[in-house]
């Protein structure tokens, strides 16, 4: 009797039982864990479609769940054709988490990653299945999956900033199964034949389904968990930005200037003015108008320093607050800003709009004093005051007042 023909049997006799048990209960876990999860999934990606990932993640679940029946099937079968079956699903469930990472990383699911990782493992497993390796393609079939999740494992791991309770825990639990099946790949290795059929009986096999299981419960609920959160911080964001010019709103600007307290002693604010906006709009229509408003709250974002706030507080009206900049300073930021948006040229099918003009008031806080922010503002709104009257486009200063010189 040739080995292989021993292993068969011996996965057939004795073992057969305890393996089909163990299949079969781990089969039964895994697959309520990720009905329950993906459904809870599918639910959540409906309710806001900006969750792509979780879709990708449900697909690499229930790819997942293919791959143990059909490790239990060939558990019974000893049937290479199943073996190469199993093994190829496996790899293409890990090969969508991984998807599913990277489309939570960039908000795109990187097809082209995806199928870099997927064609060349399946070669390799389809020329072993196609020699008769069939254990040295279990073994490398253990050894690509756990490439594959610890690369997902890095991949959360690295974008733990963005809310590092969970993302360091699916990073745990995705090196926690790389680890597994790492295991099972070396004892394959190790202490099996090349050509070995069958699924091995040993102790790292059952730990492997047990933990695999453990895992993909707890990767299914970190999922979900940051996927509220992500959204929670969607809506907050929303609620804090204006929608035509991605700039805060004047809400948002109040609220950070208070919580920023300290950094509003000795700061500077500029409140800007289009000059003559009701004209743009009746010459060019409001759609133009609306672009003329994005351009200059590009103009204003790209002359200023990143802890600068900048805000649309009216239609036409925006403001700044510079931390720890002197009037002199101030004024020189005003004024380049409106300088680049006076040479600005918006060029559409039907217009071309140019000569557009802005009006800036300036008030800085003196060194040590400190403003509350609406006070800051409102003595830049009377400096732009002046700086319509005596003619628009310009910058006027409002002279710190005299109690605080
Ligand atoms: P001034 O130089 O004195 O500031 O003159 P102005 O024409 O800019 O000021 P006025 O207050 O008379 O007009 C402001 C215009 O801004 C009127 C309003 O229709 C327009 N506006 C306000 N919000 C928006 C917006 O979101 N989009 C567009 N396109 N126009 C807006
Ligand atoms: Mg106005
Ligand atoms: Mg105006």
């Amino acid at each position: 009797m040739s080995l292989n023909e021993k292993e068969v049997l011996s996965v057939r006799d004795a073992g057969h039982t305890r393996m089909l048990l163990e299949y079969g209960t781990i089969m039964m876990m895994a697959g309520v864990c990720s009905a329950a999860l993906c459904i809870s999934a599918i639910v959540s990606w409906a309710a806001d479609r900006h969750h792509t990932f979780m879709i990708i993640w449900s697909g690499a679940t229930l790819t997942y769940v293919a791959a143990t029946m059909a490790f239990g099937q060939y558990a019974q079968s000893a049937a290479p054709t199943t073996g190469w079956i199993a093994s190829i699903t496996l790899i293409l469930g890990s090969v969508l988490a991984w998807m599913a990472a990277a489309d939570f990383e960039n908000g795109q699911a990187p097809a082209v990653g995806g199928f870099g990782r997927l064609i060349p493992a399946v070669v390799l497993i389809t020329a072993l299945a196609l020699v008769g390796r069939n254990g040295l393609m279990l073994a490398l079939t253990n050894l690509i999956t756990c490439a594959v999740l610890a690369e997902t494992a890095t991949i959360y791991y690295c974008a733990r900033r963005e809310s590092p309770a969970y993302l360091i825990g699916l990073a745990g639990f995705y090196g926690v199964a790389a680890a597994s099946f790492a295991i099972c790949g070396i004892s394959l290795l190790v202490f099996y034949p090349v050509d070995f059929l069958g699924v091995p009986d040993s102790w790292a096999e059952t730990a492997n389904g047990i933990l695999s299981v453990l895992c993909l419960t707890g990767i299914g609920a970190l999922s979900l968990a940051l996927v509220h959160q992500r959204a929670a911080n969607r809506h907050r964001v929303d609620a804090m930005t204006d929608s035509l010019t991605g700039l805060l709103n004047r809400r948002a600007l109040i609220e950070l200037g208070r919580t920023n307290g300290l950094s509003l002693c000795g700061a500077s604010a500029i409140v800007f003015d289009l000059d003559n906006f009701k004209v743009v709009n009746d010459t060019h229509g409001h759609a133009i108008g609306d672009m003329v408003l994005k351009r200059f709250a590009m103009v204003c974002r790209q002359g200023l320093r990143a802890t600068d706030l900048a805000a649309r507080i009216g239609g036409e009206e925006f403001a700044v607050v510079l931390p720890g900049t002197d009037a002199t300073s101030a004024h020189l930021v005003a004024d380049r800003i409106r300088d680049r948006f006076e040479r600005e040229h918006i060029v559409t099918p039907r217009a071309m709009v140019h000569g557009c003009t802005v009006s800036a008031g300036v008030f800085a806080s003196p060194p040590a004093t400190c403003y509350q922010i609406q006070d800051l503002i409102s003595h830049a709104d009377a400096a732009l005051y002046e700086a319509k009257q005596s003619g628009r486009n310009r910058v006027c200063i409002l002279p710190i007042p005299a109690e605080i010189n």
